[in-house]
């Protein structure tokens, strides 16, 4: 059986302390629905599906929600978190802001929008948000190292809240990485180790590592299920920021496809819980062309998603094999959306366009989604009368390549008035 690694680590924990797992009550396979105990799994041991978190919902009000703390754990009853999570070392990740991009509107020729900035958050990126809740599972789980397989944002978020909460972290990463999330996570101490290979490659290291260490988290592998829940905190903030009503329109891009979903799976728990209105979305995934197995379905139509060898410069974006790429094309097509991709040239000129018209430097996963909602409303797909909000979820001060070429000052000049009234004012010397 190739469950060796859940079962295994589950001979070596204790069990979980009562609530350790908040209003979480088990786990559930997403392809056949047969549950598992809460714990160290992540695949079903009937059809080997992933698992996701089931809960046992008490009522929750906007109020009660409302008087929590400005981060992701005012979301704690509908997290697999514990009641006392605030008072543990971590990062306090979420409530970034929202927006409102009246100068992009106007350029794309939409009547309302919004930026999801999640470059707010402590490491610069949405993963703050994912390692937080696997770093609580970790500890409630009596797992004693904190690691990952990383396309850079994990790396940061690993590394940084690992020193915070003084747990070891192991991070590896492709050696080919950009720089400064090279630089961005070393400086967090731990362990980092570049490996010869594309993502796909390292994440399949991370897998045979899980199995062969005893009580290691590898925070999007073998505590997936919970890692994953992270993602639906941007829901709820959108919902939140809104008013508490659902977007008519997301835009999100995509890696593996775990944000995407969950994100979903937030909107449906908000209305099941009465904290929203039902209302209908859609939503969109985004992709780079060069690492875009997912819109490829999308477009073929098929429910499969076929691996790519990834080439692009969206690196946090470049996984060839997305494990929740199947439930993406579900979403996408439950919700009447789609899922685009863009060229790396089209990223480029999508930071600088965000950035040029509402001040937000976006790294280049960040340029996907503005490329492709660009490109969305050119094909028709996206309604511009309808309310939108688009996710940035990196910043650009990480992929600064992106821009390099592109960018600088217009003109380099003596220090007097003469020479500055000669270049910007075009004035004759
Ligand atoms: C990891 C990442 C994503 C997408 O994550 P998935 O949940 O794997 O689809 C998006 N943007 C940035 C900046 C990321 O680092
Ligand atoms: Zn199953």
């Amino acid at each position: 059986m190739s469950t060796s690694i859940i079962d295994t680590a589950a001979a070596v924990s204790p069990a979980p302390r009562p609530g350790a797992f908040g209003n979480a009550t088990h786990l559930v396979c997403r392809e056949c629905r047969a549950t598992r105990p809460l714990g160290p799994h992540y695949a079903c041991a009937d059809c080997f599906g992933p698992l996701e978190t089931g809960y046992d919902f008490p009522a929750v009000t906007r109020a009660e929600i409302e008087a929590g703390p400005k981060n992701i754990w005012r979301y704690q009853p509908l997290l697999p978190v514990p009641a006392d999570i605030t008072e543990s070392r971590n990062m306090e990740p979420g409530f970034t802001r929202l927006l409102r991009a009246d100068n992009l509107a106007r350029e794309l020729g939409l009547s309302r929008l919004w930026v999801k900035d999640d470059s707010g958050n402590p490491t610069h990126s949405f993963k703050d948000r994912v390692v937080a809740i696997a770093l609580s599972a970790a500890r409630e789980l009596g797992m004693k190292v904190f690691a990952c397989p990383s396309t850079g944002n994990l790396a940061n978020a690993v590394a940084a809240a690992g020193a915070r909460a003084g747990v070891r972290t192991v991070v590896l990463i492709p050696e080919n990485l950009e720089r400064p999330k090279i630089l961005t996570t070393a400086v967090y101490g731990g362990t980092l180790v570049a490996v010869r290979g594309n993502y796909d490659d390292v994440n399949r290291l991370a897998s045979e590592i899980a199995g062969e260490e005893e009580g290691w988290a590898f925070v999007n592998v073998n505590v997936r299920p919970y890692y994953a829940e992270g993602s639906k905190t941007l829901g709820f903030e959108v919902a939140e920021q809104l008013g508490w009503r659902l977007p008519r329109q997301v835009v999100v891009p995509v890696a593996s496809g775990s944000q995407l979903t969950k994100v979903d799976k937030g909107f449906t728990e908000l209305v099941r819980l009465g904290l929203v209105e039902e209302s209908p979305y859609t939503m969109f995934g985004a992709q780079a062309t060069g690492c875009s197995p997912v819109a490829r379905a999308f477009k073929e139509g098929h429910d499969a998603v076929r691996p790519v060898r990834p080439d692009t410069i969206a690196k946090s974006l470049a996984i060839g094999n997305p494990a929740d790429g199947p439930y993406v094309l579900d979403v996408a097509r439950r919700t009447g959306g789609a899922v685009e991709d863009v060229t790396d040239d089209e990223v480029r000129d999508g930071i600088e366009l965000l950035a040029r018209t509402e001040g937000v430097f976006a790294e280049t996963a960040g340029g996907v989604t503005v490329a492709t909602l660009k490109k969305l409303i050119a094909g028709g797909r996206l309604d511009p009368d309808a309310e939108t909000v688009v996710f940035n979820t990196g910043d650009g001060l990480k992929t600064l390549d992106a821009v390099a070429d592109r960018v600088g000052p217009g003109s380099t000049i003596d220090p007097t008035y003469a020479a500055f009234a000669s270049s910007v004012l075009g004035r004759p010397r």
